[in-house]
């Protein structure tokens, strides 16, 4: 082996026991898995997202950047479940030629997101790969027994909300690859902001809730369909922020590219003046977007005409 190899269980020593150390369940990373207490009185919701280089991010984003926002990809799943954050295991696939320096900034980036999210490394798997770097975190959060956030609650006649300005990732991501203007853009495209508290809030007032990860007309789709009726998206409703407001012409972007991580939900119409106070309790802007109907599909609709879209989101194998 050359002399200046990694060896991945100096890396665990040295990066990611650290990360674990504060979390009982996690063993100090010195057994074959990680044992958990779950109350009777909840439920844990686990969920799992993978990044590939030169799929879901660039791959010469600084190693903190890629580490932050593969684990808030996971923590966005766990707030469109209306969770609370828990631990997360971290599969790790890295090219034989990674620095170790850059795995330092990787589990640098991990410990401020862990500060940020109260959530702890519990266990994971280090490797190393032909191909590009990969990264797989497999998040846990609890929630009270009955009331996660699901797909599958609304009903026909529902209000649908989204948080925050939708579209700034999508054209981030055309500002990262020099095709538009605006580093605001580029750094929500960057470090996505998952929508905990807002998730946690909407546990026994929203009906149905997803993360906005694929674009928002396909996710409006995913929800309709798990809960099976139709919808109606005013597009002129949907916020955007100031930075997007400059490319409010490329709509389609806007309406069907990915990596948001806002939260779209529906709930019933007397749930109005709560949301509003919500909203501004959390300082964070909830904007109603559209309709649940009898049916299914999503139809969009700009000042009353419809829409149509060649795509309705991001597809891995389209
Ligand atoms: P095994 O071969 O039994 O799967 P490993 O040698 O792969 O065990 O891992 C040893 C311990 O280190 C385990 O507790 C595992 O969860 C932890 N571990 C390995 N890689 C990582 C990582 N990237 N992040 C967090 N924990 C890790
Ligand atoms: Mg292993």
């Amino acid at each position: 082996m050359p002399e200046a190899a990694m060896d991945e269980f100096a890396l665990i020593d040295n990066y990611f026991r650290p990360l674990a150390q504060a979390y009982a369940p996690a063993l100090e990373l010195n057994d074959d898995a990680a044992l958990m207490e779950v109350a009777a009185d909840r439920q844990l919701v686990i969920t799992t997202d993978t990044l590939i280089s030169g799929v879901h991010f660039i791959g010469n984003e600084d190693a903190s950047l890629i580490a932050r926002k593969a684990l808030r990809v996971s923590v966005s799943d766990l707030a469109a479940m209306g969770a609370e954050p828990l631990s997360y295991f971290l599969a790790l696939s890295l090219p034989a030629q990674t620095e170790e320096e850059w795995v330092r900034q990787f589990a640098h980036g991990l410990f401020e997101d862990q500060q940020e999210f109260g959530i702890s490394l519990a266990g994971g798997d280090t490797t190393a790969t032909p191909g590009p770097l990969g990264v797989t975190i497999t998040a846990t959060g609890l929630v009270p027994r009955g009331e996660a956030l699901l797909r599958s609650g609304a009903k026909a006649g529902d209000d649908i909300y989204m948080s925050g300005t939708l579209g700034d990732a999508a054209l981030g991501l055309l500002v990262a690859k020099g095709k538009l203007k605006g580093d605001a853009l580029k750094s929500r495209y960057l470090l996505p902001q998952p929508r905990v508290a807002l998730g946690r809030a909407l546990r026994g007032i929203a009906s149905a809730c997803m993360d906005i990860s694929d674009g928002l007309v396909q996710d409006v789709n995913h929800l309709c369909a798990a809960s099976g009726i139709g919808a109606i998206i005013e597009a002129e409703r949907v916020a955007l922020s100031e930075a997007a407001a400059a490319y409010k012409g490329m709509l389609e972007t806007i309406l069907t590219g990915g990596d948001d991580y806002e939260l779209v939900f529906t709930a019933p119409a007397d749930k109005q003046a709560e949301i509003a106070l919500l909203s501004r309790t959390l300082a964070l802007p909830i904007t109603r977007i559209g309709k649940t109907i009898l049916g299914g599909g999503v139809a969009v609709l700009n000042h009353g005409t419809r829409l149509s879209l060649s795509r309705e989101g991001y597809r891995h194998f389209a």
